[in-house]
């Protein structure tokens, strides 16, 4: 198998692969794949119902949350958000700390209307604000923050406090990737193409109060209320999607839960920036320290073109996916849930030796 860095969508756990692999044909006896199966049938919505309560379990059962699964990507909750929560006359209060929240921003702008709650451009987005700098506007329906920035490789140590407005958080890059309080959130989401399976199905945790009742002006698709009431099954779901997740979410719980992975995850970041750090400058980590992410791990060489000499003579060695994004260059490792310790301890290996060829 490849050392597979890429951002998304991202590795996934092997034996979750080999368990789907063993089951793809024939699903529970039934002589057909779960992907042939009807989304109303016993046997899809006990998958569907289980992969719910195994999410909510992980996360330690906080009362009064649903789950929803959703289409579309983040991209398309982007939109939700402001078409649902947004009322005449309000904002939504957006914390910029990069590429990923611009595009949240942007369509609150679009939908119902956006507000800057801090930001952190001046410092080229690469450190998350201070939290003390937060402040939502009077008249917003929500605070909005993005938990990492999978482009600049920043992420939150530690979330805002949005008083008596819902705290509403962009978690694709780095949900169940550490342990957190739920109840900060009145809305989670996630694309689950990083952490949680392969790109389809979006996650929703929300706090269900929020979300009895949508504008009565939205399309029927994009009301959280249509999801809700119709337990995520009002349109044929991405069945397969949700099946992955339900994998993924048993494997965590073999990891030891959140806090099982956490420690892993700790692990696998401080070998890769120890790296960074003891090279001399040769490798230099883009993100402030108090910022750095440990999902997405984002660092620089002397020139664009030993970056370039690096990504190639990577890719000769099986690492994939080490090229920063487009938008910003430089080079990235994204080293999510299913990135083995084995692969951080390859890659490390590997930048030794590159940096040792350079003279
Ligand atoms: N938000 C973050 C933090 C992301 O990393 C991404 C994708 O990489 C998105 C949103 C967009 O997700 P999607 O492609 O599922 O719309």
């Amino acid at each position: 198998r490849a050392y597979n860095f890429n951002a998304g969508p991202a590795a996934l756990p092997l034996t979750v692969l080999e368990r789907a692999q063993a089951e793809f044909v024939d699903f529970r006896e039934s002589g057909m794949s779960i992907m042939e199966m009807s989304h109303r049938g016993a046997i899809y919505e006990s998958v569907h119902n289980e992969a719910q309560e195994r999410l909510l379990s992980l996360l330690g059962n906080p009362q009064g949350y649903k789950v929803l699964f959703i289409q579309g990507g983040a991209s398309t909750q982007f939109a939700m958000i402001p078409m649902n929560f947004v009322s005449e006359g309000q904002v939504g209060s957006y914390v910029m700390t990069g590429s990923w929240a611009e595009k949240a921003f942007k369509e609150a702008k679009l939908v119902g209307g956006a507000h800057a709650a801090a930001s952190s451009e001046d410092k080229k987005f690469l450190a998350i604000p201070e939290l003390s700098s937060i402040k939502a506007a009077d008249n917003a329906a929500y605070l909005h923050i993005t938990s990492n920035e999978t482009i600049e490789g920043t992420q939150y140590a530690e979330y805002p406090d949005s008083g008596s407005i819902p705290l509403i958080a962009d978690m694709s890059s780095d949900i169940l990737s550490r342990s957190f309080d739920v109840n900060q959130f009145g809305l989670i989401y996630a694309g689950a193409q990083k952490n949680l399976g392969p790109s389809g199905v979006t996650v929703v945790i929300v706090k269900e109060e929020l979300i009895a009742k949508s504008p009565s002006n939205i399309p029927t698709i994009l009301r959280y209320d249509t999801h809700l009431k119709n337990n995520s099954l009002y349109n044929t779901p991405p069945s397969f999607s949700v099946y992955m997740v339900n994998e993924v979410l048993k494997w965590i719980e073999e990891q030891g839960g959140l806090a099982g992975i956490e420690a892993k995850n700790r692990d696998k970041a401080a070998l890769l920036y120890n790296h960074i750090d003891g090279s001399g400058g040769f490798y230099r980590g883009v993100a402030e320290a108090g910022s750095r992410s440990i999902m997405n791990v984002t660092f620089r060489m002397q020139s664009e073109e030993l970056e370039k000499q690096f990504v190639k003579a990577a890719e000769q060695e099986g690492f994939v996916g080490l090229k920063g994004h487009r938008s910003v260059g430089g080079l990235r490792a994204s080293i999510y849930n299913a990135v083995p310790h084995e692969s951080i301890k390859a890659l490390s290996d590997f930048m030794k030796h590159f940096q040792q060829t350079q003279g």
